[in-house]
Order: C-alpha cells, then structure tokens, then sequence
C-alpha cells in the first residue's frame, strides 16, 4: 500500500518539496488525521460498485482514501498549484481523477453523466472550503443530483443549524431548505488539531443521507422557499407579523390571522417553533388565497 498522506510529515514534505503556499482565500486546511479521515469514509458506505465526487481534493489525503473503497472517484479542484501534486499523491490509484475548476461553475450534470455511468450509485464526500459551504450544498441539492449520501466536513455551528429541530435557535431556513432534501445526522465533532493549518472554528462531519423525494409534497417550491424564509426574517418577531409584512396590506391583515388559525397554526408562534410540514400547509393556504 502507498503511504497515506494524512500525516502531519508527509503533508509538509509534500508542501515543501512544491513550495507550495497555503491560501486562507481558498479555505486551505488540510486533514492530517488517519482516524477522521476513516470516519468520514466509512460514513458514505461506499464499495467498488459506487462512485464518489470530492470538492477540493488538496494533496489528495481523502481522495486516496475513498479511491481504496470507491470505484470512481473524481476531484474537483479550484486551486492549479495543486494539480502536479495531486498527479504524485494520486499516481497509485487510476480510479481517481481530478477535474481542475470551481466546483460552483462546473456543469455537475454533465460531469455525472460523463464520469459516472459505470457506477451505481454516487455520494459526495468532502472537506470543504468553509467560505462556501451552503452554496456547494444548496447547489448539490437544488440540481437534483443522483446522490445517494452527502458526507462532508464543515463548522461545528453550521452542521448543528442543518440537523435542527424546530424550536430552538439552531433551527432555521438553512435547516428547512436541507430537511426538505435530506436526513441529517451530525456523525463526529471534530477538534482544530486535526488540520493544518488549524481552523479557528469547530468542525464537524454531518452525513445527508438524500430523500428519494422531498420530505413534504409542495405545489410549488420557490414559494414554499419564500414563505419559510418570509417568517425568519425577524426571528423575535411572530409567524403572523412577518408574513404580514412580506404579503399583506392593512385592510387584508385579518385574513392573515384567519388563514394561520385554518391551517391549525397559533398566529403568536415564531417562524421557529414551525415543523416543515407546518410550512408545507401554510404555503399551499397562502398561494390559493393571493391567487
Ligand atoms: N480534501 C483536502 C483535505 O481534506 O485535506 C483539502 C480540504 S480544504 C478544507 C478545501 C479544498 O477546497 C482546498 O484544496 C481548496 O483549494 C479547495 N477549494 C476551495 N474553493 C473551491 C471551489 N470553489 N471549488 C473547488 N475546490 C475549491
């Protein structure tokens, strides 16, 4: 076997031997750590029959590691400097590729249909960059990707918003939007020691096990998005106040109040304490009354 790239030796030989600079824009922490490393693995149940897409490869410490498992792995890395490095680090495993681009600009559809046609199943398996973490996932969540698992390395405080329950001040619209696509569970809490150079944040490793299909059957999605962010806008403020403010004008407030007691919902709750199947019901009542 080749000698694993999660050591603190082997990553600072390797970034000597290129000279290469970390850059703090890119969310540059690499993992030196075998154990988290094998956590994160194991939590995408892969095999050789499946396919994994990882974001930012780095010098390859968890491509090498889902190579051994998966049957394809590819790579999207943003940063050039890294590509000789990872061509070394990677040189032992055919099955991994990397793709050199932002992960936001690649067209993921035709990369899965380009890539991964002899696999049977796809999980995406990352450390991410933190300074994007919610638009990759909302970008992986919204194109409707053939996923099977998300499993990614991301800070402590913005994993615990995505596995919220309702009410308490955890749970929010980035919660709803990630429940409605996926099952969350937090599967480690990871200290900073484990990376370099050190975050200056907690980190975690949250699995999203991906619906077949949503967790709520909306009519229509953008404006099941808009209420539910609608009635966050002031977390302190009421259900009935917020909306109030977003969809209705002084003479048809009273409706308001009618429409949340219909839809068996307190017009005094908090955005909050409601469940997304709470908001599924609210949505559909408010699109046929501004119908
Ligand atoms: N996977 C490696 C590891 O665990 O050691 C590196 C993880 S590091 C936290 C994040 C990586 O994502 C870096 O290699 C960085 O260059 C890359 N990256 C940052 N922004 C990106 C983007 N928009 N698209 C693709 N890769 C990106």
């Amino acid at each position: 076997a080749s000698e694993d790239i999660a050591s603190p030796k082997r990553t600072k030989e390797l970034m000597q031997k290129y000279g290469f600079v970390l850059k703090k824009s890119l969310g540059q922490n690499f993992l030196i750590d075998q154990n988290v490393l094998h956590n994160i693995v194991s939590a995408a149940e892969l095999d050789e029959t499946k396919g994994a897409l990882e974001i930012g490869p780095g010098i390859g410490a968890l491509t090498q590691q889902l190579a051994k498992r998966a049957g394809k792995v590819v790579a999207v890395e943003i940063d050039q400097r890294l590509l000789p490095m990872l061509e070394e680090t990677l040189a032992p495993y055919p099955q991994a590729e990397v793709v050199h681009g932002d992960v936001l600009k690649v067209d993921l559809q035709a990369l899965f249909k380009d890539k991964f046609q002899d696999v049977s199943k796809v999980s995406v398996v990352a450390n991410l960059p933190y300074y994007v973490t919610t638009p990759i996932l909302m970008k992986l969540l919204e194109e409707r990707l053939p996923l099977e698992n998300i499993v990614v390395m991301i800070q402590k405080e913005v994993a615990e918003r995505m596995a919220a329950k309702p009410g308490g001040k955890e749970y929010g619209s980035l919660s709803i939007a990630v429940q409605y696509y996926c099952e969350p569970e937090v599967v480690a809490i990871v200290p900073q020691t484990v990376f370099i150079p050190q975050p200056n944040v907690d980190s975690a490793v949250i699995k999203l096990k991906v619906r077949e299909k949503p967790a709520v059957e909306v009519e229509d999605e953008a404006f099941f998005f808009d209420v539910m962010q609608a009635s966050f806008v002031q977390r302190r403020k009421t259900i009935y106040n917020n909306l109030a403010a977003k969809y209705f004008d002084k003479e048809s407030k009273p409706d308001l109040e009618r429409l949340l007691l219909d839809a068996g919902i307190a017009p005094s709750r908090r955005g909050e304490t409601l469940s997304i199947e709470e908001y599924a019901k609210l949505s559909h009542r408010l699109a046929d009354y501004l119908k």
